[in-house]
């Protein structure tokens, strides 16, 4: 219906960003007629959570479907997404008209009960130079390092899921970033191991193309023969396709693509595609075209989500349709442990089910995704599978990546939970006391250099 209608719109002509927040779509006449409670439930969680769509991402809203519409879902906050107690202490406030500071204060105090920053993020992975913290930089795996420039952290919508929400919510301690890309580029210097700069956010494709050369092009330098692939982290192919096509200096950007490609290096573009109806459109197809057309990759990720893609057949048209793009399926996550999570998780063994079904069902060009993975504390956590051994109900796990690399591909085993969300939620099986990484002191990326550490099973 709504997917073949897209397909064959025209481009329309160029429309110049526009955030749309909690004021403007209360005008919008497809809002005005939600049933109260839905719209309440938006003005409520705006108040706590970030809240932002644009014209494309609404357009894309099938809003007859509202509030199941898994594009709904993914930008607009939910009710749902808070404790009880919680919402109806904001929505009260709200009632009563009471003043700005007083419901800063309430939302302030329910976001720092969210766990805002999962599995070490802030403390474990920024490296050093010479005694002082990299800003805006976290070296985690061996070959890549991610790079988070100042001006890239906000996107062109948010997603509702989002683990770096508080990133734009105003709560300035939590934030990090880099103020120049130079710290970095003295640290790759130091660092011949790193063959990977992952620019990340937020969405780095927020920023003007002269921003974001002025963070990148000094690493095409021959100083960085080392680095072999740029890959930019971005949704702006699902929420903000004009950023490619007819944005003001979307013609740059792709010129700097290719001369990116033309220092002889990959030039990979990690598009965050959460449903098919994203690729859908005109726009999106023409962007992927262009992307495509200047030498760069793009490969597609998500995390699994309740409610937005938690259907095997999402993601196996999602990966059918993407690979007739000439996109390269990557990973599908597992919902990481923050935020409104209760609202959006997905069991492990559903998620491996989910997966599997996908992955069974579509072409081999498309197998080269990997998944469900858990960005968790030793490293990326897969579910292979789960399997009866000796008469024990376990998982099957193994780390696609880990901050020991000896950690690889190693497979390993949990007491099987139907209940389990998360890697934290898993115990070793077969009596053992822990999983073989564990207590295994973590060393910087330095020391990992030095040291093979020793792995204990
Ligand atoms: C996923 C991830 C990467 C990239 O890993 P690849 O498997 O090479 O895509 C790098 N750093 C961190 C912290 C990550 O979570
Ligand atoms: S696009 Fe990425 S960083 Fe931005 S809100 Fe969505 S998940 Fe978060």
């Amino acid at each position: 219906m709504h997917q073949a209608q897209l397909a064959h719109q025209a481009i329309a002509p160029a429309e110049r960003y526009r955030a749309i927040g909690l004021r403007q779509i209360a005008a919008d006449p497809r809002f005005e007629k939600l049933p109260a409670d839905v719209r309440e439930g938006v003005e409520v969680l705006s108040q706590v959570l970030p809240f932002r769509t644009n014209s494309y991402v609404a357009d894309l809203v099938d809003w007859d479907a509202v509030p199941d519409d898994p594009i709904f879902q993914l930008t607009f906050p939910q009710r749902e997404m808070l404790a009880p107690e919680a919402y109806e202490r904001v929505a009260s406030l709200l009632r009563a008209r009471a003043a700005a500071p007083e419901i800063r204060v309430a939302a302030d105090e329910i976001r720092l009960r969210m766990n805002p920053h999962p599995a070490g993020q802030l403390t474990h992975n920024v490296p050093k130079l010479d005694g002082r913290p990299v800003e805006g930089v976290q070296h985690k795996y061996r070959e890549t390092v991610l790079y988070f420039p100042s001006q890239g952290q906000t996107c062109h919508a948010y997603c509702t899921y989002c683990f770096r929400w508080p990133q734009f919510v105003g709560m300035a301690d939590l934030k990090f970033e880099a103020r120049a890309s130079e710290r970095l580029q003295a640290y790759l210097r130091r660092h011949p191991e790193v063959t990977d700069v992952l620019v990340t956010g937020g969405d780095p494709m927020i920023m003007k193309t002269a921003s974001l050369r002025a963070h990148l092009e000094p690493l095409l330098a021959p100083d960085f023969a080392h680095l072999r692939s740029l890959r930019i982290g971005t949704k702006a192919l699902a929420y903000w396709p004009q950023r490619f096509v007819t944005d003001d200096d979307a013609d740059d950007v792709l010129r700097f693509f290719e001369r990116v490609v033309a220092s002889g290096r990959q030039l990979a573009v990690m598009a965050h595609f959460s449903h098919p109806r994203e690729l859908s459109t005109a726009l999106v197809r023409e962007a992927i075209r262009r992307i495509r057309s200047t030498g760069a990759q793009i490969r597609m990720q998500a995390p699994l989500v309740r409610r937005v893609n938690d259907a095997a057949e999402t993601w196996a048209e999602m990966w059918r349709t993407g690979v007739q793009l000439g996109l390269v399926p990557y990973y599908m996550f597992v919902e990481r442990d923050t935020g409104p999570k209760n609202y959006f998780e997905v069991p492990l063994a559903r998620a491996y089910q989910i997966f599997r079904d996908a992955y069974q069902n579509v072409s081999g060009l498309a197998r080269t995704v990997r998944g469900p993975s858990m960005s968790a504390h030793p490293g990326k956590v897969r579910v292979l599978g789960v399997q009866t051994v000796a008469g024990q109900k376990v998982f099957v796990l193994d780390l696609l990546q880990a901050r020991n690399h000896h950690w690889v591909r190693r497979p390993f085993f949990a007491k099987f939970s139907r209940r389990a969300t998360w890697f934290s939620d898993l115990r070793p099986a077969f009596g053992e006391d822990r999983f073989f990484f564990d207590g295994v002191r973590d060393r910087t990326p330095e020391e990992r250099e030095l040291l093979e550490m020793p792995v204990t099973n």
